[in-house]
């Protein structure tokens, strides 16, 4: 009986969400945000570190950068303020060097033009996940 109890709460704590309040940055996919390399890549054919497509019919979707190895899984849906709630699909230099070095996690939300991208800036927000 105690066993099944324990297991319970230890499933609780599994499938639970997960609260942070972090730095959010903002990017896009200009040579600026991105790697010159990948901007060579045409609009149509552009796709994220977990291989989503960025734009679909043509249209924008929207995502998120998260380290990798971090907490956050590629896949997981993240709920962030004033941005929406967007797959973990894509990663960035700058942000997996910050979790290796310190294990500081910052988070970037990509935007379709670099004037989108200045405009959010960068933002302390409380971002919530499904783990
Ligand atoms: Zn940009």
């Amino acid at each position: 009986m105690i066993r099944i109890i324990l297991i319970c709460a230890f499933c609780l704590i599994c499938f639970g969400s997960e609260e942070r309040t972090v730095e959010v940055r903002a990017y896009c996919l200009c040579e600026k945000c991105t790697s010159k390399e990948l901007v060579k890549i045409s609009q149509k054919d552009r796709r994220t570190a977990n291989g989503n497509h960025v734009f679909v019919d043509g249209v924008f979707q929207k995502g998120l950068a998260v380290p990798k190895d971090g907490p956050i899984m590629f896949g997981t849906l993240v709920s962030v303020p004033e941005y929406g709630e967007v797959m973990a699909d894509d990663t960035g230099g700058w942000i997996n060097c910050k979790w290796h070095q310190n294990k500081e996690l910052y988070i970037e939300v990509r935007f379709e033009t670099h004037q989108d991208a200045l405009d959010w800036g960068v933002k302390k927000l409380k971002i919530k996940w499904e783990k």
